[in-house]
């Protein structure tokens, strides 16, 4: 259901910033036309991730490098079949200005690729990351404990946490150390918690669509969930979370 705020299309437009921090706009059927859509209903930032080679270098052709900028990278999945690619990730970053970060990248312990070679994929990219002094987006699936032991042993000074899936004892440690929590369109408990105990300057939003939302659009019910839970304005929230992003990726 559309709330009135969202029906009343002007008090959302005007003025206003609204990010999707993590999508797929390479697996929308009309890439373009879902950013262009995105846009009209007033979303003016995208952060479109890879995950693998052909993911990311689509990833590159999407991005315009105003409303949509990229993050590539290897994902856990595809850890095994595509490593070669990591090789290239440096020198793309360094040749095209609307790259933005490494990702997604993590550890994944539901997909079949063997750990010790995630990890490895891992690591590479956060030194590859850090090297080049840009955020990393990360993927992490049944393996949160090894993820945050992973960023701290590795000194990790920037990073989203995509689709976070830890408790709000951990998304507050992760907050300390400096990294944003993003919160994609599914509404429970366990995210109301992590909203709540979450400063405002720790939360980016997202849909993960067209795999998980509809469209970048599904950010809008997510941010205003976030400013009733928080006591905010929409305006507000969509605001500052919007602020966080463009930090966190020096946009
Ligand atoms: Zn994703």
């Amino acid at each position: 259901m559309l709330s009135q705020l969202v029906k009343d299309r002007e008090s959302v437009l005007v003025g206003n910033e609204l990010v999707d921090a993590h999508c797929h706009l390479d697996l929308f059927a009309e890439p373009q036309v879902a950013a262009k859509d995105a846009r009209f209903g007033g979303v003016n930032l995208i952060i479109t991730a890879g995950g693998s080679k052909s993911s990311s270098l689509a990833a590159i052709r999407i991005a315009d490098g105003e409303l949509v900028f990229a993050v590539i990278g290897v994902d856990p999945e595809w850890a095994g079949s595509d490593y070669s690619f990591i090789g290239e990730i440096s020198s793309l970053i360094k040749s095209h200005k609307k790259i933005v970060g490494i990702g997604e990248i993590g550890l994944d312990y539901k997909v079949g690729t063997d750990r010790r070679n995630q990890t490895e994929v891992f690591e590479m990219q956060i030194d590859i990351a850090k090297s080049l002094d840009v955020p990393i987006v990360i993927h992490s699936r049944g393996a949160i404990e090894d993820v945050i032991e992973m960023v701290k042993e590795k000194e990790v000074k920037k990073a989203i946490f995509h689709f976070f899936e830890g408790d709000d004892e951990q998304a507050v440690e992760l907050s300390r150390l400096g990294y944003l929590i993003s919160i994609p369109p599914i509404e429970s408990s366990r995210r109301r918690r992590i909203i709540n105990e979450l400063g405002i300057d720790s939360i980016a939003v997202e849909t993960d669509s067209p795999v998980v939302g509809k469209s970048p659009l599904d950010v809008i019910r997510t941010v205003e969930w976030i400013a009733e839970i928080k006591g905010i304005s929409f305006n507000e929230a969509s605001m500052r979370i919007t602020q966080n992003v463009k930090k966190l990726f020096s946009l």
